[in-house]
Order: structure tokens, then C-alpha cells, then sequence
């Protein structure tokens, strides 16, 4: 008997949960309102330089991304105008948990846990209420080194986005932003997680062009240009991107 209750609680739990995701991936998918995409700063390694970046931080320094999804989504004939809107938020003041170094599906469930757990707690309030929510770790703009990869959860539609604390940056900081927010539209990397080479044909600008190399821009999910048969270069501004169409179909403006 007991039992049978055990089984009926975990019954109902899972079917909650997989309610709830499906009613996610509907919102995120739906494109019947401009989905709110709200950006939180975040200091990463409380440097000084980075802190006084962060003080005179505006919206001015994202205004590309709206009028890109606006002309991407009219490109590929959504009604919806504009697709999304992002929205400055507060400054975070607490890091968010580390993401697992090892890759291994029971530790990547965790951490989501953990993130979920964290954003709920820390996230200030801002109106209006965001749809995704975007953390977006600065590093110092001479940052020695290549910087830690980016997350974009679709599950919970949020992402960890590491950027530079630099004007000069600014452009593309704007590419790495919008390519994780793609991500929690349910759209998925087009690059060789091994090489980072972009994929052909999905990752590439336009895979039809004769001579196939070199592309003039990126497709922004496979997030670099690929130039030579080894080599790719990385955009400097969201116009040298564009997102290909597997990319739209899998955010749902187009139909397969
Ligand atoms: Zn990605």
C-alpha cells in the first residue's frame, strides 16, 4: 500500500515536471508577444577596472540586439515586431554556482538545480517580469586568455554569458548575448564542439555561395566565420551575422 503511494507521489511529480517544461518550451516558442529578455551584470572576479565599467553600464551598450532579431525575424516573414525586448536590469552581487568541469549528465542535472535554486534567490526584481534571464559575467577587458564557455539553459530560460568589461568589446559581447539567448529559444550549437569550426551546411551564412570559402559573415549559432577549411574568424558586431535557417526553424519562426 504504502508503496503504491510512493509510486502514485513520484507519478505526480514527474508529471509535473514535464508539464511545466512543455508549458516553457510553449512560451518560448509561441512568438505571440515581444519576449522580455533581461540582463543582469555581474562582476566577476571583483576587479576595480571591471567595477567602473560596470558603473557607467547603459542599455546603450545592447541596443544592437533588438533591431537585429527585429530584421532577422521580418527576413524570415514572423508577424511579431518586435520579437523580443531587452531590458537592462539590476546588478547581481553574488556569483552564480560554477558550472561542473566534467561533463557527465548526473553532475550537468545538478548544477541546473543548483542554478535554478540560485537565480531564484538572487535575481532582483525588474519590470517588466522578464521571460529570460541572462547573467552576464565581466571579466577585466585585458582578460589574459580565452574566456569560460557560455551556458544557455532552454530548461528554465536563462544563461550565464561570459563577456568583456570593455567598450571596445561591446560588439561582440552583443554576439555572445544574443547566441545564448537563441539558446533558451531552443536553438542549438552549429559548430564541431572539438574544432569549433562552424558545420556545413547549417553553420554557415550562406552555404549555397560558389566559392563555398570565405564567408562574409557567421551564422550565429555556429558563432564564427569560417574563412579557410581550418580557420574561422570571430564576428566583430551582430552584423556580420546571421541565423541560418535550421536556427529558425528550431526557435519556431519557420516551419521545418
Ligand atoms: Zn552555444
Amino acid at each position: 500500500m504504502f508503496k503504491a503511494f510512493r509510486i502514485f507521489v513520484l507519478l505526480v511529480i514527474l508529471l509535473v515536471v514535464g508539464a511545466t517544461a512543455l508549458m516553457q518550451r510553449w512560451q518560448a516558442q509561441s512568438w505571440r508577444r515581444p519576449q522580455v529578455i533581461t540582463l543582469y551584470p555581474i562582476n566577476m572576479d571583483g576587479n576595480p577596472s571591471t567595477e567602473a565599467y560596470l558603473d557607467q553600464l547603459g542599455e546603450g551598450a545592447f541596443a544592437d540586439i533588438e533591431p537585429y532579431f527585429q530584421a532577422e525575424a521580418r527576413r524570415y516573414g514572423l508577424a511579431l515586431n518586435p520579437p523580443v525586448r531587452v531590458v537592462l536590469g539590476r546588478r547581481v552581487r553574488e556569483l552564480p554556482p560554477p558550472v561542473p568541469r566534467e561533463a557527465g549528465p548526473l553532475s550537468a542535472i545538478s548544477w541546473s538545480l543548483k542554478m535554478r535554486w540560485w537565480a531564484w534567490r538572487k535575481t532582483p526584481p525588474s519590470s517588466p517580469v522578464p521571460d529570460v534571464r541572462l547573467y552576464l559575467l565581466y571579466h577585466p577587458g585585458d582578460f589574459n586568455g580565452p574566456l569560460p564557455h557560455s551556458t544557455g539553459l532552454e530548461k528554465g530560460r536563462m544563461g550565464l554569458v561570459h563577456l568583456f568589461a570593455s567598450r571596445a568589446q561591446q560588439g561582440p559581447n552583443q554576439v555572445v548575448i544574443a547566441h545564448e539567448a537563441l539558446h533558451t529559444f531552443g536553438a542549438t550549437d552549429k559548430y564541431d564542439l572539438s574544432t569549433l569550426m562552424p558545420l556545413y551546411p547549417e553553420g554557415y551564412a550562406a552555404p549555397d555561395q560558389q566559392p563555398t570559402l570565405p564567408q562574409d559573415q557567421a551564422e550565429l549559432m555556429a558563432g564564427r566565420i569560417p574563412v579557410r577549411p581550418n580557420e574561422a574568424r570571430m564576428p566583430a558586431t551582430l552584423a556580420q551575422t546571421v541565423m541560418g535557417r535550421k536556427t529558425a526553424e528550431e526557435i519556431n519562426w519557420i516551419k521545418p
